[in-house]
């Protein structure tokens, strides 16, 4: 039976270990520095809002094309997974669209007939008199929002049924993974899933990982209707504007920042505000129209997306004598592609047994 080291618990992780344990015939551990319940800079997916804006441009829309389907079902037959369903809002600003969009910081999401408008149900495009002051179009579509902090130890619960063992870790090489299976044996192939880590980690390195740093505002004040973000915002080209309501109680988070290349973790108490002003402007319902003094803050947070020049990497690599599955480096989109990722990560997977067997080594 193969052996598999998952190295990392973020969504991206410990879906590739649910995947690959529903398949059965393997024995997996996942290995990590943080696990679902910590709260610290270098672990990115408790930090996500998170919901669906699909982002990628048509030609690499496979890994939320694949994804939105599990997402969904989640959402509707699940509930102890911490999803619901929420009405996504997409404008674009009248002084972005006369700027070509440039600005707009997802390639996707505010190009005009985008490729998703197939795959999103409901999607409708927002007649002009339902526009807000100074929106050039926008749509509206079902998404839904992902209370992380109960998604990610859901996904936990799901692993363990299906068997996969867990392990706190820190390794410095990735060749040091092969020897943590809990089974004792050395590892057949290890998936990489360490996030922006990825950069640091010996015998990866990958100097084309950076961080996008996310600052957010979780608030108790609810976000009832609709989720709303915009193409761009006056207050700095790496500043955005959503709103999204967690499921379960998880408060409303207020969003945000995507600044390239800034490893800071400390929030920037002149950003919160800058936050605040804009979600409460975009979502007025939010605190009654009473502005932010109404709003009541549960924490201020930072993560930092695990950007990469060139996009996500999946693919298979033999290091130092062992087979390394790569999946990292999904910036703003790690929950909407997960289950595309992991799917790919299972071929990937199939591939190396298949040659191996062949080869007669498993
Ligand atoms: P991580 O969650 O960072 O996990 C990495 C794992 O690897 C951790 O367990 C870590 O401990 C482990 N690790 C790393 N190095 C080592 C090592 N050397 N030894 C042992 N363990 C190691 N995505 C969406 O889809 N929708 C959204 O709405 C959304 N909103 C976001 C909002 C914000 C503010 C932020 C910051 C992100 C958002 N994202 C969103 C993006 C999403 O959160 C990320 O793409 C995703 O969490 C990345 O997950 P990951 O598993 O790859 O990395």
């Amino acid at each position: 039976m193969p052996t598999i080291v998952v190295l990392g618990a973020g969504v991206s992780g410990l879906t590739c270990a649910l995947e690959l344990a529903k398949q059965g015939g393997h024995e997996i551990t996942v290995v990590a520095k943080h696990m679902p319940g910590d709260y610290d800079i270098e672990y990115t997916s408790p930090w996500a809002g998170a919901n669906v804006l699909p982002m990628a441009l048509d030609k690499d829309s496979r890994w939320e094309r694949r994804t939105w389907p599990v997402l969904r079902r989640l959402a509707k037959e699940v509930p102890e997974a911490g999803l619901h369903v929420q009405t996504a809002r997409v404008l674009r600003r009248e002084k972005d669209v006369a700027t070509g969009l440039k600005a707009a910081l997802a390639d996707g999401l505010f190009q005009f007939d985008p490729w998703y408008k197939e795959v999103m149900d409901n999607f409708r495009e927002i007649p002009a008199n339902e526009l807000p002051k100074g929106m050039h179009s926008g749509c509206e579509f079902m998404s839904v929002c992902i209370n992380t902090a109960i998604y990610l130890p859901w996904l936990v619960g799901q692993c363990a049924k299906y068997g996969v063992q867990f392990k706190r870790g820190i390794v410095k090489h990735i060749s040091q993974a092969h020897n943590l299976s809990h089974t004792g044996k050395k590892a057949d192939i290890v998936v990489n899933a360490t996030g922006v880590l990825a950069c640091k980690l010996g015998g990866v390195m990958d100097k084309a990982v950076y961080p996008a740093r996310g600052q957010i505002v979780v608030v108790r004040n609810e976000a009832k209707g609709f989720m709303p973000t915009s193409s761009g915002c006056d207050d700095a080209d790496d500043e955005i504007m959503y709103v999204m309501q967690r499921a379960l109680g998880g408060g409303t988070i207020l969003g945000g920042t995507y600044m390239r290349h800034s490893w800071d973790p400390n929030p920037d108490p002149n950003i919160a505000v800058r936050i605040m002003k804009r979600a409460v402007e975009a979502h007025p319902e939010l605190t009654d129209g009473k502005g932010i003094e109404a709003l009541s803050i549960i924490r201020h947070g930072v993560g930092l997306r695990p950007a990469r020049e060139g996009g996500v990497r999946i693919e298979k690599e033999k290091i130092d004598g062992t087979w390394v599955v790569h999946n990292y480096g999904h910036a703003g989109w790690g929950y909407q592609g997960s289950y595309g990722c992991a799917e790919k990560v299972v071929e990937l997977v199939d591939e190396i047994v298949k040659q191996e067997k062949r080869q007669s080594k498993l």
